[in-house]
């Protein structure tokens, strides 16, 4: 399986149950494909310098998943060649009450990266059409009448399309957007959460919370199909990334961020014939 199996662009109707939480690789592929790992990193390095130096066009790569997916993992490890200085990373937690008193949207637009840089969220403005629908968080909201007592669906219909009409913004104001889902299972998540519970090191990423989400697994998945199926389009596509494996995960994220970034096609900004002549006079005068 590569990875356009696990690209959905709006084409067709979404169904989350037919992408597979693990594409069930044999181990012995294992070297091959973080050798394959490898080699995409290095060619990240080698595109993130010229976006930068090109700097007409952003990328934002965001991870939205359940608990123990793998998203602080995949960061680490597949952002490891990249030059921090060209890199901003947000991870976005439950809203401050600053964050809560503004649209939902806005704290996204502050962290937005410059055009020629590459911003990671882990977690987006994507929770607000997914924790928020389970758990019916916008019944709670000071807005007005008109904003929130409005049915569920009518809702987050709205907010779908609003998402819709963000991403088409940032596509025509110079911005690339990558969005992984991390598609973790149920069984492999208990046995992550197990080892955070075991391993003494590991504890910190555990909290009883993250227990009363796993019980709502049904719920997560019925807001990730239906905000996925809603918001992925050819700009800003929707990648479902099997995460049982890691390894593969990794590898397949990797490949992702490769394909955006070469989308871009950045370029070193070309030196006019005016430029060369100016450099070559810098030239003599530093070799006089
Ligand atoms: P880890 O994977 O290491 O646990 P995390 O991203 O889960 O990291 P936490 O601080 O455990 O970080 O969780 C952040 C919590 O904030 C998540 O439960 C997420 O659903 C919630 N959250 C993020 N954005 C919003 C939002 N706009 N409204 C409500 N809850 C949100
Ligand atoms: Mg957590």
């Amino acid at each position: 399986m590569e990875l356009h199996d696990f690209r959905y662009d709006g084409t067709g109707s979404f169904d989350l149950s037919r992408y597979p939480t693990s594409a069930r690789m044999d181990k012995q592929e294992r070297p091959r494909i973080e050798e394959a790992m490898q080699a995409n990193i290095e060619r990240m390095a080698e595109l993130q310098d010229r976006l930068y130096a090109d700097g007409r066009e952003g990328v934002i790569i965001l991870f939205q998943a359940m608990d123990a997916a793998g998203k602080d993992s995949t960061i680490k490890r597949v952002m490891s060649g990249l030059n921090p200085q060209g890199v901003t990373v947000c991870s976005f937690k439950q809203p401050t009450h600053e964050e809560l008193a503004h649209d939902y949207l806005w704290r996204a637009i502050t962290h937005l990266p410059r055009r020629g840089y590459i911003g990671l969220y882990n977690r987006s403005y994507y929770e607000d059409v997914l924790t928020v629908r389970v758990h019916q968080m916008q019944t709670g909201y000071k807005m007005p009448a008109r904003c929130k007592d409005l049915d569920e669906e009518t809702f987050f219909t709205q907010r779908y399309r609003q998402i819709r009409d963000f991403e088409r913004y940032l596509w025509e104001n110079g911005y690339r957007l990558l969005k992984v889902m991390l598609n973790v299972g149920l069984d492999e998540q208990r046995k992550r959460f197990l080892e955070r519970i075991d391993n003494p090191a590991k504890n910190w990423k555990f909290s009883a919370s993250d227990l009363a989400e796993r019980k709502l697994w049904p719920q997560h998945m019925k807001a990730f199909e239906q905000a996925i199926g809603a918001t992925a389009t050819p700009e800003a596509p929707w990648y479902v990334i099997p995460a049982d494996q890691k390894w593969h995960a990794r590898y397949l994220v990797s490949q992702a961020v490769v394909e955006v970034l070469e989308a871009c096609d950045p370029h070193y900004p070309t030196v006019s014939e005016e430029q060369r002549a100016k450099l070559q006079q810098c030239r003599e005068e530093l070799t006089l």
